[in-house]
């Protein structure tokens, strides 16, 4: 009955949902409806980061229902979760990060800090990478690095012309006309890639020389999915605009930029009102979000996310695995062949296994956990896809 409803009245997204019917979840577990129980490494696709429902994130929900939902658009009032939550974030931030937004969705943010590089560089041009993703609104989509899945939305946002992660020959590319760099520090949907060869570092450099904004999109490395708070912690670089979500919110959702004093600044005068959203900042989520990115700040769980990925290295070694792709417990296997990644993803699913697909790397299986993942989830997960794995190898 559910089903049936769920198809005939709630926008699908593509032919074949997976159509889980959700009765609970907990920890690093969701309970379907029929009783069963699946263990999830996808988290939401990087959103759960604790996990589902962990107690101090469910705790601040509640203290937070009991005094008020939302009262006013967002940067009116002084409500305290959102006011302790972007001083939380400052604090560990670089200095020049120094102020943050918060708004909705990543693509929201994406489109905010996009508006914010022309507005403070006064030029249009925007650089993205190939195979980049940003996004669904009209902006995020005019940045995305994928063109069959943009051009029947066209026409898009002007100006935004794409160039090769990773290669430095393209960097030329970048001028004294270009008013943002846009790139996702390490590649979601293309593949898991990281940046190789000082690469982000060069294109740093090269956008102090042009007076071209970086603004690094850390939705998905974001918040210690990779063993360190942000992605760019990694590469020696401050960029110019931080772009977050998904895991920030402990499982509501959110978007956020950060950047300096003196740019976001623009936001707010000539012409005021730059920038505005209705339930940005609201309470109920910033109070989720400060208490994720508390227990993340002060536990262990970010250097934990280390010795997990090499737990998941040593588990997964078979011959159907071509390479293991990412960071921390943002990991992609590579397959030979984008069938035999789907058998993967769906046989897994048939044995209580969530995992799932990158966007624009068909061969990749993702696994993408909640941090809190304990060692003994993580070897009955990697025993499912070995089995698998051992069954497609034995047909
Ligand atoms: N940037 C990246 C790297 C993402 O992975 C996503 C979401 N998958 C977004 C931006 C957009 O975030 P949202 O879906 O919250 O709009």
């Amino acid at each position: 009955m559910m089903k049936e409803d769920f198809f005939k009245y709630q926008t699908q997204t593509t032919p074949h949902p997976l159509a889980l019917e959700i009765s609970h979840a907990e920890g690093s577990y969701i309970y379907d409806t029929n009783g069963n129980k699946h263990l999830d490494f996808i988290a939401g696709v990087s959103a759960c980061s604790l996990g589902h429902r962990h107690p101090r994130v469910v705790k601040a929900i509640k203290n937070q229902l009991d005094k008020y939902l939302h009262v006013m658009v967002y940067g009116e009032y002084i409500q305290q979760p959102a006011v302790e939550l972007t001083k939380l974030l400052a604090n560990k931030l670089p200095d020049t990060l120094e102020t943050t937004y918060l708004v909705n969705s990543g693509a929201e943010a994406i489109d905010a800090s996009l508006k914010l590089a022309r507005r403070v560089t006064g030029r249009s041009e925007i650089l993205y990478a190939h195979n980049a993703y940003h996004g669904n609104t009209f902006g995020a989509l005019s940045v995305m690095g994928y063109e069959e899945r943009k051009t029947p939305f066209g026409p898009l946002v002007p100006d935004c012309h794409p160039f090769q992660f990773n290669n430095l020959g393209d960097l030329d590319k970048i001028t004294t006309n270009t008013a943002a760099v846009i790139l996702e520090t390490i590649q979601g949907g293309a593949g898991f890639i990281f940046p190789k060869n000082g690469y982000l570092k060069k294109v740093r450099e090269r956008c102090n020389e042009t007076e071209t904004l970086l603004i690094l999109d850390e939705v998905q490395p974001g918040f210690g999915r990779t063993g360190k708070l942000f992605g760019f912690e990694h590469f020696d670089i401050v960029p110019d605009i931080l772009v977050m979500g998904k895991g920030m919110g402990g499982g509501l959702p959110i978007g956020a930029f950060t950047a300096s004093q003196e740019h976001m600044a623009l936001l707010k005068d000539n012409p005021k009102l730059g920038h505005i959203t209705t339930f940005g900042g609201n309470p109920v989520i910033a109070s989720a979000a400060l208490a994720t990115l508390q227990e993340i700040t002060e536990t262990d769980l970010i250097s934990q996310t280390l010795q997990k990925e090499q737990l998941f290295r040593k588990l997964l070694k078979h011959s159907l695995i071509k390479e293991i792709r990412g960071k921390g417990l943002m990991l992609a296997l590579i397959m030979d062949s984008s069938e035999i990644a789907s058998e993967v993803i769906l046989r897994c699913k048939d044995k209580n296994l969530i995992l799932f697909w990158l966007l624009f790397e068909p061969k990749a299986v993702r696994i993408t956990p909640p941090l809190t993942i304990s060692d003994a989830e993580i070897k009955e997960g990697c025993d499912i896809i070995t089995a698998v794995l051992n069954d497609i190898n034995a047909e």
